[in-house]
């Protein structure tokens, strides 16, 4: 018989990270196991090539749960202008802070800094950090699940939360069916330095082969930095892949039409294939999915992270909820009341993506008339942007507690 805990939370990326400490000031005994060290990475002034623009909803999440704080002392980077347009017509559309009199739109932050502040903050808590240990199996006996590690040994847990990631195992191993297709884009993403200044903005240029996003990073030493994700169809990505730097700059400097002047250097590059991914039921047998292991959508609006830290504040309000009810936290009515709570939001945002892909894409003359025509004629409806805009920022809609902006009772 292994080590036995109530909940093991399966994957420590930002998802798992958050869930285990959202669920730190329960009674329940909690164990964080993932294959990597699970300790934050020393900063060496590089920017991490993977970032995320996080909204209203995370930040507050992140806030409640204790680690917002750190993340600002370390690196964030808040945006307050938003232009996207489309390279083919006329139409463009622009979001500002002021003008939606919000205080901001989100913030773009390194992954390795939004990980390592929900680290360093679970290593105050009594959660069990099992880092460096590959889960290769998993299996239900009786009402626990039981974990096999690397080195064969045991851990048992009442509930399996797994947060392994967009190919997670654990999802197979509980035989949870997928929907999936491939979006047929790859994504590039590195850092650039670039001659003029942002203007705490993000650019988005939608080309028919994929868009090219710039986000906002903050200066250092008085020049400019930011995070590229430059969507492709797979061939044309393979070639922009094997550039020299010098023509991947040119050619990132032509593509957003020299807003920022000229792109000046680039670190390396890395390319991600993008697929539509969501679990057709988000539980099963005493595991439960959460993050990318639910669900993957194209980065194209920036939700993918922000859609796991919603599933994370739900599940963990329904586990507390449960707690106090003395309900069974790993019972099929508390996990399907996270599911209801979450699948009907997160299927509507991997269709919005899928639409707007579609339209972006094609060469097809509705689509275009609707590119151009629709782009502009929103810019010019102050009301319809602020709802596209909050909604997107996670300030309207149905937010769980633990990601709303008020404090709430945890740590
Ligand atoms: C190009 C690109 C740009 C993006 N931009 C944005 C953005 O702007 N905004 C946004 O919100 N989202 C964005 N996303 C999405 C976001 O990056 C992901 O949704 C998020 O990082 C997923 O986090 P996660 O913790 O669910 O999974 P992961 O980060 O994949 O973490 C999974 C963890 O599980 C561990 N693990 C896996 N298998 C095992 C095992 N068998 N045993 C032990 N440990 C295991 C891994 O080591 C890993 O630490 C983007 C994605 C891409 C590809």
């Amino acid at each position: 018989m292994g080590r036995e805990f109530d909940i093991i939370v399966l994957g420590g990326g930002i998802s798992g990270a958050a869930m285990a400490l959202a669920l730190a000031d329960t009674p329940l005994s909690v164990a964080l196991v993932d294959t990597s060290a699970l300790e934050p990475v020393e900063h060496d002034g590089t920017f991490d090539a993977r970032v995320s623009a996080l909204t209203e909803a995370s930040r507050h999440l992140l806030n409640n749960l204790g680690a917002w704080e750190r993340m600002v002392e370390q690196r964030v980077s808040p945006y307050y202008g938003m232009e996207v347009w489309d390279a083919a017509g006329t139409g463009t559309i622009k979001f500002s802070a002021r003008e939606l009199a919000v205080s901001r739109l989100g913030h773009i932050v390194e992954n390795n800094v939004t990980r390592g502040a929900l680290l360093e903050k679970l290593a105050t808590t009594s959660v069990h950090m099992m880092g460096g240990l590959e889960v290769q199996g998993l299996k239900k006996k009786g009402d626990q699940v039981e974990l096999k590690l690397w080195d064969k040994s045991l851990l048992h847990a009442r509930l399996v939360i797994a947060a392994d990631g967009a190919n997670s195992r654990a999802r197979g191993w509980a035989s949870i069916p997928m929907r999936e297709w491939d979006y047929l884009h790859h994504a590039i993403v590195t850092t650039v330095e670039t001659e003029k200044p942002h203007k705490d903005t993000a650019w988005q240029v939608f080309q028919h082969t994929g868009p090219l996003a710039f986000l906002p990073l903050p200066s250092e030493n008085g020049r400019n930095y930011c995070s590229i994700v430059w969507s492709q169809i797979p061939d044309e990505a393979r070639r922009l892949m094997g550039l020299p730097d010098e023509e991947f700059c040119e050619l990132l400097e032509q593509t957003i039409e020299g807003k920022l002047g000229r792109i000046l250097s680039c670190e390396k590059r890395h390319k991600f294939p993008l697929r539509q991914r969501h679990a057709r039921q988000y539980h099963r047998g005493h595991v439960v999915l959460v993050g990318d292991a639910a669900h993957t959508i194209h980065p194209l609006a920036g939700q993918g992270a922000n859609l796991g830290l919603l599933d994370v504040a739900s599940l963990a309000g329904e586990i507390k909820r449960a707690c106090e009810r003395d309900e069974d936290f790993a019972s099929k009515m508390v996990l399907d009341r996270y599911q209801r709570s979450r699948e009907g939001h997160n299927l509507a945002m991997a269709g919005i993506m899928e639409g707007l892909q579609r339209i972006f894409d094609s060469d097809n003359m509705l689509f275009s008339w609707l590119r151009n025509t629709g782009l502009n004629i929103v810019d010019h409806l102050p009301v319809l942007k602020q709802e596209i805009v909050t909604r997107a920022m996670g300030i309207k809609g149905e937010i769980p507690e633990l990601a709303r902006g008020r404090k709430v009772s945890v740590h």
